[in-house]
Formats: structure tokens, C-alpha cells, sequence
């Protein structure tokens, strides 16, 4: 019943004349897809990939947004203005975002609002770092971080969120989870929604995997129950591969 998803994360990449040319080369290789099909670029692309897709089965995604309204935040975007430009989705509580950038659970939430406030759909990321998994601990932070995210957000409101799992230290790393590792913390995160809310909203949620997936090891991972798509950082930035990552969804 739920939908498989398959978003790139373009991460800082691409000028413009890069993300046009990406996007075109992509249109025809994926534009049977038989999956969701999402590509969030960088702020800078967003107007280029949202005419360059118009017509298609790509939607586009920015990859954060603010909680406020405006106001005095400087380099922030908010929600709203993502929205006025055309933007569909957004990547919130990326773990880059939280490493380097300082964001905590409290304003991964605070972020989540504001994008459903504003009528965007929110791809939330979530997922252990290395000493955690080895302490034993991943399927608890996973379910707090989960937990947090979503404070405040109706059972209505969670037909706009998708959730990524992604252990950070698969993230880049060439590291991937094993299929059952993926299946196992996608199926805990699928309880954890059944528990905030019920089990149909849990199984309606499409849960994503992320972390160094591939064209070649995407096909297993995807194949698993509770695996329903991936985030894609970078095989999302070479067609090819991630036309491949779709057909291995549909
Ligand atoms: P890689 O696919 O490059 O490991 O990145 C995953 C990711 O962080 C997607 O958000």
C-alpha cells in the first residue's frame, strides 16, 4: 500500500548548468518509474531544477528550511519561501546538518513544523552513529530521535512525512548496512510510528534507507519488507546509476 520513494541528496554539488544538464540526462532514464522519484539540490538549483522537471515524474526537494517565518537569520531559508518557488519536499535533521551544523532533535522538530505549516512534505532523517550501534544503543536513538521529530505532528499530517534511516556511518563511507540491518532498524521505526500513532499510519509510512546504496547493492536492500526506498546521496549525481537505483524500486 505505501509508496516506495526513491530521493537523491545532492548535498553541495552542482551549478546550475550542472543540475540542468544532470536533470535532462535523467528525465528519459527514469520517467517510467514505477516508485516515487525526488531530487533535492541545493537552494541555489531550485528554480532550475523546478522548470527542468516541470512535465515529469521528478519532484524536487530543498535540503533544509528554518522554523521561523523570517526574521534575522542570516543564510537561513524559510518553509514559506521554499514553498512560493515551486519546492514539493525537504530534507530535514540530515546528519551532516547535525555533525557540522549544530542541529539537535529540538530543532530537527522545530524545522519539521515549519515545513508542514507551510505545505511541505518533509523526508526526515534519522540514524545512529558508529559508537552507538557498537554500544548496542541504535535502535533506541533511532526511536528518540524519531520521537522528537515529530512532536506536535498529527496521525492527518504524517501522509506528508517520509523517514530515512541513515546510520551515519554508512553515510559517504562506501560502508552500506547489511539488507537485514536496514530491515531491522526500518521495522523499529515502523513500530515507534505504530506506537505514536497506529498501525495503520505505520504502515502507510514510507521509511527509507540511506547510506552509500548503489546501484549495485540497491536491489537487496530494496527487496527487504520494511525498506520502502532510499535516500541517495552520491550515486544520485550520475544518472546512470541513479536511473538504476529506480528500476531496482519499481
Ligand atoms: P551517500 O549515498 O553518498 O552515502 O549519502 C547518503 C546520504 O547522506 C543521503 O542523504
Amino acid at each position: 500500500t505505501r509508496q516506495a520513494v526513491i530521493a537523491g541528496n545532492w548535498k553541495m554539488n552542482k551549478t546550475r548548468p550542472e543540475a540542468k544538464a544532470l536533470i535532462e540526462e535523467m528525465i528519459p532514464l527514469v520517467k517510467d518509474a514505477d516508485c516515487g522519484v525526488i531530487i533535492c539540490v541545493p537552494y541555489t538549483n531550485l528554480e532550475t531544477a523546478i522548470a527542468a522537471t516541470k512535465g515529469t515524474n521528478i519532484k524536487v526537494g530543498a535540503e533544509n528550511c528554518h522554523w521561523a517565518k523570517s526574521g534575522a537569520f542570516t543564510a537561513e531559508v524559510s518553509a514559506d519561501m521554499l514553498k512560493e518557488v515551486g519546492v514539493e519536499y525537504v530534507i530535514i535533521g540530515h546528519s551532516e546538518r547535525r555533525q557540522y551544523f549544530g542541529e539537535t532533535d529540538v530543532t530537527v522538530n522545530q524545522r519539521v513544523r515549519a515545513a508542514l505549516d507551510a505545505g511541505l512534505k518533509v523526508i526526515l532523517c534519522v540514524g545512529e552513529l558508529l559508537n552507538e550501534r557498537e554500544q548496542g544503543i541504535t535502535e533506541e536513538i533511532c526511536s528518540m530521535q524519531t520521537k522528537i521529530a515529530l512532536a506536535g505532528v498529527s496521525k492527518e499530517e504524517m501522509k506528508d512525512i517520509i523517514i530515512a534511516y541513515e546510520p551515519v556511518w554508512a553515510i559517504g563511507t562506501g560502508k552500506t548496512a547489511t539488507a537485514d540491518q536496514a530491515d531491522e532498524v526500518c521495522g523499529a521505526i515502523r513500530g515507534v510510528i505504530a506506537k505514536l500513532y497506529d498501525d495503520a499510519t505505520a504502515q502507510a509510512t514510507t521509511i527509507q534507507y540511506g547510506g552509500s546504496m548503489n546501484a549495485k547493492n540497491a536491489d537487496e536492500l530494496l527487496g527487504k519488507v520494511n525498506v520502502d526506498g532510499g535516500l541517495i546521496g552520491g550515486a544520485s549525481l550520475k544518472a546512470p546509476d541513479f536511473a538504476a537505483i529506480i528500476a531496482a524500486a519499481s
